[in-house]
Parts: structure tokens; sequence; C-alpha cells
């Protein structure tokens, strides 16, 4: 029986995964240990709030004691950090808090799984870090053939993808230096059901609802790569179940989108489906561009597809479209 501890779980993407790793493995128990921020809620998992198989634990990651004390009372054998502070404009007015949570959080929990797991077997365990693809960098406009594989420098622009790079050398020193059996997912934007509303694709859900101006960076050029956390989940899921230890994974499902052709085919979506013509175009309001903003993320998600056989599976336009009817609660 597996028992995985996973932070971060009362997030967007923690919580989604709960709900698939409790649904799809009947034996898993499952420990999430959030600190509750402005973006964690327990609501997002309301559904298995009763079922036996799952914990909830209010805690810090920073906590070296509280991480300690949840090794020692759950005796993990997964771990898989989401817990972060992860919205770039944030990172850019307190860039200390997302080095404290991101870096700082990291190192304390692979700590704890050091020492917890010292005299036990390494085969059965393993540290999975969620990163991102934004410790890449950016790639330019005019260079669509341009990919970001595995092996690509990291080479972060803001204080949120400096903090998760860094963080992600510090997984990797663990297992170059402990042996420790890690994983590192580097995916792209994530969209889908109870993102919190900060996030372009429910921000611009919500505003227009309300007839509010949608602010755009700049021309709205920029170019992100999207994926269904559901697909996300699965790939992660993939990666537990399949992957030798010490590999770092892509995930993505290459579906590029600049930022304005994205928010124009939500109003254009959001306007047909509530019969309601002051959504329109006319409700993006361009501001001015956010310092150091990548151009364009781009996933080669060739290792996962090939060494895993994991492919995205959820459709750019039927995922968004769900998207749209969960935030209307249709
Ligand atoms: P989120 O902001 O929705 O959730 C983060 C969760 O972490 C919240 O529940 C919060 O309460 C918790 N948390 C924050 N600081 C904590 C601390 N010190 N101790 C314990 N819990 C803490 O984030 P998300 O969008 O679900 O992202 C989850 C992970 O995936 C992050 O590591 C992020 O870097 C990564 N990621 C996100 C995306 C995306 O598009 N959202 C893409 C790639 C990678």
């Amino acid at each position: 029986m597996t028992a995985m501890l996973a932070t971060g779980g009362a997030g967007f993407i923690g919580s989604n995964f709960i709900l698939h790793e409790l649904a799809a493995h009947p034996d898993l128990r499952i420990v999430n240990v959030d600190a509750l921020t402005y973006a964690g809620s327990l609501a997002n998992l309301a559904s298995v709030a009763q079922d036996p198989r799952y914990a909830f634990i209010q805690a810090d990651i920073t906590n070296q004691a509280a991480m300690s004390a949840v090794f020692t009372q759950y005796n993990p054998n997964v771990v898989v950090n989401f817990a972060a502070e992860s919205h770039v404009d944030r990172s850019i007015q307190t860039p200390e808090l997302f080095a404290h949570t991101n870096v700082l959080g990291t190192v304390t929990l692979l700590e704890a799984a050091r020492q917890h797991w010292t005299h036990q077997d390494p085969a059965h365990h393993r540290f999975i870090q969620i990163s991102t693809d934004e410790v890449y960098g950016s790639l330019p406009l005019d260079r669509p053939d341009l990919l970001f594989t595995e092996k690509s420098p990291l080479a972060p622009r803001s204080p949120y993808a400096a903090s998760k790079a860094s963080a992600d050398t510090f997984v990797l020193s663990y297992r170059d230096t402990y042996g420790m059996p890690v994983n590192i997912t580097r995916c792209s934007n994530n969209y889908g059901p109870r993102q919190y509303p900060e996030k372009l694709i429910p921000l611009t859900i919500s505003r227009a609802l309300a007839h509010q101006p949608i602010p755009i960076y700049g021309d709205g050029s920029n170019v992100r790569d999207w994926i269904h956390v559901h697909d996300h989940c699965r790939a992660i899921d993939a990666i537990i179940q399949n992957a030798l230890p010490g590999e770092i994974y892509n995930i993505g499902a290459r579906e590029e989108h600049a930022n304005i052709s994205l928010v124009t085919t939500i109003l254009d979506t959001l306007s047909k489906l509530t019969n309601d013509p002051e959504i329109s175009p006319r409700l993006i309001a361009h501001v001015t561009d956010r310092p150091g903003h990548d151009a364009r993320y781009g996933l080669d998600i060739s290792k996962i597809q090939h060494d895993l056989d994991w492919h995205p599976q959820i459709p750019f336009y039927q995922g968004l479209i769900s998207t749209i009817y969960g935030n209307l609660g249709a």
C-alpha cells in the first residue's frame, strides 16, 4: 500500500491531483499538508473530507518540526510537493516570500524525507517535485520551431521562476549527494476546475460575467502552452507508477495560444453561452506590460510520451468549454 504525502493539496493542481489519485487507486492513503494561504481552500476537497484514506494537516512546509512530525505519524513513501507561492505578479511584489516558501520549503521537505527514509529501502520511495516550464526562461516569438527540452539550461527570468529553478537544483543535489530517488516535473500553464481567480482564464471568466475590464499585459502577444489540469494529474501519476528515479519530465499539451487570442476566444464563447451582448472583446483593457514578461513558453514533451506512454487527452477547446461551464456553475 502506498502512503503519499501531498503538499499544497488545497490549491488548484494539488486538489485535482488528490481527487484523481483517490479515485484511481483504492489502496492509496494520502495526507495533505497545506498552510492554507490565500490560494488554498478546503472546499476544494470537500468531497473526500470524510474518506478514511485521506487526512489533512494544516502546516507550513518550511516548519522543520511539523514536517518531521508528519513523516513520523504517516510514514509516507511517496512525496509530491505542490506547495508553493505560484503567482508571478505576486513574486514581483514579494520575492522574499517566494524564496522562503518555494526554496526553503522544498529543502525542509527534502531534509525531512532524507532523515526519515535513511534506514528504509529507497526502491519504495519517491520524491516528486512539481516544477514549472518557467524555469527555462523565454523563447522568441519569431522562432515557433524552438522548444525547451529537459536538457535546456535553467534561465529563469521572474522571482517566481528563479525560486522554482533554485528548488529544482536542491532536489537534484539530494539525488546526487544522498542518492534520493527523485523526479522533477516541469509543466506548462494549467487550466481547469478550482483554479484561483487571479490566474488568466478564471480571471477572464469572472470579470466578463461581471462586465468588468479584463486586463491584458502589453499587446497580448505573449504565448503560453496550455494543458488541462486533469492531463497534468495523469502525467504525475504515470511518473509515480513508472518513471525511473532521477529523471526530469516536461509535461505539456502542445497547445500554444497568445494571451489575446485566448481571452478573445473565452469572451466569444461566454457571450454565446450566456446570450449577453455586453460580453465582448470591448472589455479587454491593455495595461503596461509586466517587467521581464516572458514572450513564449513551448515544451518538447517527447520524453514523457516515449518513456511513459503518456499523452495529453483533453483537446484545448473542449477543456476550455468545460472550464467555462464549471465557472458558470452549470
Ligand atoms: P496554488 O497557488 O493554487 O496552490 C498552492 C497551494 O500551496 C495552496 O493550497 C497554498 O495554501 C499552499 N501553500 C503555499 N505556501 C505553503 C507553505 N509554506 N506550506 C504549505 N502549503 C503552502 O498553486 P497551483 O497552481 O496549484 O500550483 C501547484 C504547483 O504547481 C506549484 O508548485 C506551481 O509552481 C506548480 N505549477 C503550476 C502551474 C500552473 O499553471 N498553475 C504550472 C506548472 C507548475
